[in-house]
């Protein structure tokens, strides 16, 4: 049975500071030896200021950055970001200026290496600089996920995939959900974080994780060495069965998952929290797929007011299944995967997912059944 810590917590500088060190103490944080390579890998998804809660908190940041320091490490933040420079989102995150004074690096993750994350992927690029790390610490957002449920521990490991290899992927793993979380829990099976730290202080809920996204204070950071027994407290907190995050599922049909999480601390039972709608994907015969990909599942619409014509939901979507007439998005559903990318990288959160009117009347009568 894995530990899993939950402590409150503000983003006062003192106190993030205070809960940090507390956590990493009680997991053996000590531990890390002097002259060690430690890589800190926040969520930097994109430019958006901490009020947004899509990215991990500056000052989470730097707390965590300060106790490896603290054990005489040689650290580096560092993350592939899915937009936007990785200068900009330093600078609108405030990630620069809270990690200013501390001799540590803080740069884009760019090089990837091959490495074997093991059935049915085999050697897929992976970042070097997390592939070469003496010590990882996760430092993930408690945020929603319109195609995952949930990002959390095991998810913001997929930041370790580097740059177009993201999308790239999600092409691979098509509309199958369960297959995209299986390659997230090998990634995070093979990387092994040895301590994971979540910035749940100002999370998401809503259609989460780009800025449609809603904030959501719930004022705690968890921590834990076992990413999945983290992920599964969270699912606690949040009142949903860790079976229905769907990383977590793989996880415990593979034999990852070491019994429900122990909880040192008290974990708030938080209510009302918004989850994505989780509408079906394709079933039943191949025949029926074109149809129902038109009028049943869940897809991406965008809301024409918010929008800005950018194109950058176009320029992402790993299906180009988005093309542009004019100002005016057009999708083909048909190639659309589902992976929900263009929300998470639209800079004006005008992006949302929803299940067409036919697809609601058709989950009602299954929901009947
Ligand atoms: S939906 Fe968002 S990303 Fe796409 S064009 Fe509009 S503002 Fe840009
Ligand atoms: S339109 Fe959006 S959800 Fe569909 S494949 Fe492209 S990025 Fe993914």
């Amino acid at each position: 049975m894995a530990q899993v810590l939950c402590r409150r917590s503000t983003y006062e500088g003192t106190v993030v500071r205070e809960v940090v060190r507390d956590c990493l103490d009680s997991l053996g944080g000590r531990e890390i030896a002097a002259g060690s390579r430690v890589l800190v890998k926040p969520n930097l998804l994109g430019p958006a200021a901490p009020h947004r809660a899509m990215l991990t908190h500056p000052l989470v940041v730097r707390a965590v950055a300060e106790y490896a320091l603290d054990r005489g490490a040689k650290v580096l933040v560092a993350d592939s970001q899915a937009m936007g420079s990785f200068d900009r989102i330093l600078k609108e995150n405030g990630v620069r200026e809270a990690l200013t004074g501390l001799n540590v690096e803080c740069r884009e993750l760019r090089n990837s290496v091959q490495v074997d994350v093991g059935e049915p992927f085999g050697r897929i690029e992976l970042a070097e600089d997390a592939v070469g790390a003496d010590v990882i610490i996760n430092v993930p957002k408690l945020k929603t996920h319109s195609q995952m449920l949930l990002t959390l521990a095991v998810k913001n490991l997929f930041g370790c995939v580097v740059g177009l290899r993201k999308p790239q992927w999600h092409l691979r793993a098509g509309v199958d959900r369960e297959r995209f979380a299986a390659l997230l829990v090998r990634i995070c099976a093979t990387l092994k974080p040895a301590f994971n730290i979540l910035d749940g202080v100002l999370a998401m809920e809503g259609p989460g994780p780009g800025k449609g996204g809603i904030p959501r204070h719930v004022g705690v950071v968890m921590a834990g060495r076992d990413a999945f027994a983290l992920d599964a407290a969270v699912c606690r907190m949040l009142g949903v069965p860790p079976g229905e995050l769907f990383t977590h599922a793989v996880a415990m049909k593979a034999g990852l998952v070491d019994g429900a999480p122990e909880i040192d601390g008290d974990l708030p039972r938080v209510q009302g929290f918004r989850f994505p709608v989780m509408a079906s994907t394709l079933f039943g015969p191949k025949a029926l797929h074109g149809l129902m990909r038109q009028h049943l599942i869940q897809r991406p619409l965008i809301d024409d007011d918010a929008c800005k014509a950018c194109r950058d939901c176009a320029k992402y979507c790993p299906a180009e299944a988005i093309s542009f007439e004019g100002r005016e998005a057009v999708f083909d559903y048909n190639k659309c995967i589902r992976c929900y990318c263009c929300l998470e990288v639209c800079p004006h959160g005008a992006m949302r997912a929803e299940e067409p009117r036919l697809g609601r009347i058709f989950s009602r009568i299954i929901d009947r059944k």
